[in-house]
């Protein structure tokens, strides 16, 4: 017999129609479902068994894992059972680890964990890699949640009998997924047990939903920035469920609702569930990764940029040896810090200082290509470049040169030269680059430097 001000708090969700759908469901059996655990079996074993016959198994759509059975078989009196094959479990119940969608290396909690079927679900996705902590605060479920894990096989699970608040003080903001199936009113389980309905009154709703606040509170304080929170119960109200999730996403607005699912009895095949997935926020990089993503990211952008230097020195100075030192990148210009044994800077040491001068200016790096710098000249003697990238300039072409002028060249000098002066038959130092292409050579003397025209 279900409670009158439950058939009312149904018609109201339901409407008249669809209420006497959900009534008729009550005449009828409920279901029966066990999970195979995946630490000891996988579904090809399952498959090719004899069990999938004898106990007349038929797959949960919601669960890889989880198959209906012929109740008359007790599999769970089977010495199957005792060997932690499977664990037996209300199909419904199986949807809340399903959409928490657990992963091996992960830290995990499962908040109000007895007797066992999410933590288990959970450790069989976990592999056993990462940490499951599967909590239950009453300490004689404690002890058949601990025999469940024992009994499954799990290796990477840590058992506490602790109230929520308890943990929440040692674990703030350490879990990338938490399980909180919330000790509820049960509506969703009146068709399989009968307690549940005696036990049932819309002050009891009252009080679990307040129960549940508090528990979700400590939850939500254990959850690591973009952490994962499915919160489930099996019961059918709005109290504590959508209108619990809507009381978490006004006071924190960091929580964001990802997805949100019913299990309704005379629509699919199992017991009245509700599950709600949330996430705290986007996941945070830690500092340490996100440091050191970014100097990998410079040492890249270094490496690509010096690359094309030693590319291009090679065609253009091949002579030319920088002194002990390393190469450093100041946004696109590329500089070569001089460095000791005693005294090599760090971009520490260097970080907001003021340099003028960052070592030798080499050149920048814009568009692909490298564009030697002008200290670069001034730094190369003339023997160290190719001869086939050095232009001796004549005494009037000095002039023009210095006065910013291109420069007509012979058309087989092509690419970066060095543009030099003469000094003897034998001798000529740099004045700067010129770059040549078809006969003429333009001219890359720095603006500040170029002379007036007198
Ligand atoms: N997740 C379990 C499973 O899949 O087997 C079922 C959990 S059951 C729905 C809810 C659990 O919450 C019960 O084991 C109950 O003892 C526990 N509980 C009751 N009051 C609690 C509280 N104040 N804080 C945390 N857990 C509580």
């Amino acid at each position: 017999m279900l409670p009158t001000a439950f058939i009312a708090q149904m018609r109201q969700m339901l409407g008249d129609q669809q209420l006497a759908q959900f009534l008729k469901c009550y005449d009828e059996p409920r279901t029966y479902g066990l999970r195979f655990n995946r630490l000891k079996m996988n579904s090809q074993l399952v498959e090719h068994s004899f069990l999938q016959q004898a106990w007349n198994l038929k797959q949960i759509p919601w669960c890889e894992d989880g198959y209906y059975y012929d109740y008359n078989q007790r599999p769970g009196k089977h010495p199957y059972h005792a060997a932690g094959l499977y664990y037996i479990q209300e199909p419904s119940a199986m949807t809340a680890a399903e959409l928490l969608d657990p992963q091996p290396g992960e830290t995990i909690l499962d908040l109000a964990a007895a007797p066992g079927g999410k933590s288990t679900q959970i450790a069989a996705k976990m592999q056993g890699s990462g940490v499951l902590i599967s909590n239950e605060i009453h300490p004689s479920r404690a002890k058949i949640l601990s025999e469940n894990i024992e009994r499954m096989g799990i290796v990477n699970t840590i058992v506490t009998c602790a109230a929520p608040s308890e943990l929440a003080t040692r674990f703030p903001a350490t879990f990338d997924r938490i399980m909180l199936d919330a000790p509820c009113s049960g509506e969703g389980m009146f068709r399989k047990d009968e307690g549940a309905i005696k036990e049932w009154s819309p002050e009891s709703v009252q009080q679990c939903a307040a129960r549940q606040w508090g528990i979700i509170q400590d939850a939500i304080s254990m959850l690591k920035r973009g952490g994962m929170l499915a919160y489930s119960t099996c019961t059918f109200n709005r109290q504590e469920n959508e209108e619990m999730i809507r009381q978490i996403l006004d006071h924190y607005p960091n929580m964001m609702l990802i997805k949100e699912h019913r299990v309704w009895p005379h629509l699919e095949q199992g017991e009245g569930h509700y599950v709600a997935l949330l996430q705290n926020g986007q996941p945070e990089e830690d500092e340490a990764t996100s440091q050191l993503k970014t100097k990998e990211k410079q040492n890249k952008e270094l490496s690509t940029v010096w690359d094309a230097y030693t590319a291009w020195a090679k065609e253009v100075i091949p002579h030319f040896h920088l002194p002990q030192g390393r190469p450093i990148l100041f946004g696109e210009h590329l500089y070569f810090l001089p460095t000791t044994n005693d005294l090599s800077l760090t971009s520490k040491q260097l970080n907001k200082l003021k340099l003028p001068r960052a070592g030798l200016q080499l050149g920048e790096y814009r568009k692909n290509r490298f564009i030697p710098a002008h200290a670069l000249a001034m730094a190369v003697k003339v023997c160290e470049a190719s001869e086939a990238h050095c232009l001796v300039l004549g005494a009037s072409q000095v002039t023009s040169y210095l006065h910013g002028e291109t420069i007509a060249v012979d058309d087989k000098l092509t690419g970066w030269c060095i543009v030099a002066i003469a000094f003897s038959e034998d001798d000529a130092f740099p004045l700067g680059w010129g770059k040549a292409s078809q006969g003429q050579l333009k001219n890359h003397l720095p603006k500040g430097l170029r002379q007036q025209q007198a």
